[in-house]
């Protein structure tokens, strides 16, 4: 079967070599997993930066005025020997022409990572301004990204156009597009367009039937929570829900409405409200199965049950209402948390104080490759909030 893309016809074969180089090419979002990996990095001199790239900072270039300022508090922190080393003029030089060039495509800030090699990521959400010099990355504050709905297959479907979209915490991409064309229909009869009776459906038919395919392939290969859908017709919908297979059914979300060929911005207007309505479900049915089905010993309420649960990793899903800021004590050598204890009584030695100890936890938590629920949503908040429950965890067992 072939697929015309732009003016070129392509087969599903080629669609998937496509899908391949998106996954695989410049991670554009950070994920749970490029966390861990940056967590593993131990280089003697690792520099993490994080800049607030809303609109306000982008005036007039204020987001070089706080960078270099940032670089400079960075000279007086670190001793002269390492300042040589790591020579912070040349990084501070590259860094500002880096992101000054991806500048466009880059979200509300951005994360930036040197060690031995550089990364870098655009981010959904204004972070503070920051720059840490030490021996390995600062991730911390990226700990309140993740959420487990966070990506979705946006399809946009018209009578001959289909669109595939992704979506994930608020940057919408656009993985691949195409316009049918039925090849053996316009062999035997010649001509571009003909006009006989059913002919229209037959195409939408097999238009659709190519889509169905290529949803199974995308939900297979990109790992998605879900699919969500905008249809130019009703007729175009039912065709397509009808020939769903089993697992695209199951992953079907609901709809909203957009024109087919609408920019992505306009996208992602029109479909806020409906990921919010799937996120709100997805947090009251982990909400309901936490504080109704889950064993009592299967599970911690509140906060210190909970971080001594993180300590012997024994967090499967950490959950949160969010935001949530709880001040409390950290210990430098063990990691171990609390909000009571200045002795840790794990090593004894003495516990430093941090202003947000939910986002320690939820570090560790995405560390130890546990679930992470962060409640946002009204109605989930308010089904915590009756059981007197912050943070809790269901337990691994
Ligand atoms: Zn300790």
């Amino acid at each position: 079967m072939y697929i015309k893309i732009g003016e070129k016809n392509v087969s599903l074969d080629e669609i998937i070599e496509k899908l391949e180089i998106f996954e695989h090419g410049k991670a554009e979002v950070i994920t749970p997993e490029i966390l861990r990996d940056l967590s593993k990095y131990k280089y003697p001199y690792s520099i993490s930066i994080y800049l607030d790239l809303s609109p306000q900072m982008r005036i007039k270039g204020g987001w070089k005025i706080v960078l270099k300022d940032e670089f400079k508090k960075l000279e007086g922190e670190v001793e002269s020997e390492t300042l040589r080393k790591v020579n912070l003029l040349d990084t501070l030089k590259r860094v500002e022409r880096t992101i000054e060039l991806s500048l466009p495509k880059l979200g509300r800030g951005v994360a930036y990572f040197i060690g031995e090699e550089e990364r870098f990521f655009s981010l959904p959400l204004e972070v503070p301004n920051r720059v840490v010099l030490k021996g390995s990355f600062f991730i911390r504050p990226l700990v309140r990204l993740f959420d487990e709905y966070e990506r979705i297959l946006v399809l946009l479907l018209g009578k001959e156009h289909a669109r595939f979209i992704i979506s994930e915490q608020g940057i919408l991409r656009e993985i691949v597009s195409f316009i049918s064309e039925d090849y053996v229909l316009r062999k035997d009869f010649g001509v571009k367009v003909v006009r006989i009776p059913g002919l229209e459906e037959a195409k939408v038919i097999w238009h659709v039937k190519a889509v169905t395919k290529v949803i199974d392939i995308l939900l297979n290969m990109l790992g998605v929570n879900g699919f969500v859908l905008s249809t130019s017709t009703p007729e175009v919908k039912s065709e397509l829900l009808e020939r769903l297979s089993k697992k695209a059914s199951e992953s079907y979300k609901g709809d909203f409405s957009v024109s087919v060929t609408a920019p992505l911005t306009e996208v992602k207007e029109k479909i806020t409200p409906l990921l919010a309505l799937i996120e709100r479900d997805s947090e009251i049915k982990v909400i309901d199965e936490f504080i109704n089905s889950v064993p009592e010993k299967e599970s911690s309420r509140g906060l210190e049950s909970t971080l001594e649960s993180l300590y012997f990793k024994k967090v499967y899903r950490f959950i949160t209402r969010d935001p949530l800021y709880v001040e409390g004590y950290e210990c430098g050598e063990c990691g171990y948390l609390s909000t009571v204890t200045l002795k840790c009584p794990m090593c004894g030695v003495e516990m430093q104080e941090i202003h947000d100890i939910v986002e320690a936890a939820l570090e560790q938590a995405i560390l130890q490759n546990s679930l992470v629920e962060l409640v946002r949503s009204k109605d989930a908040k308010e089904k915590l909030e009756k059981e007197g429950i912050k943070v809790g965890a269901i337990l691994r067992f």
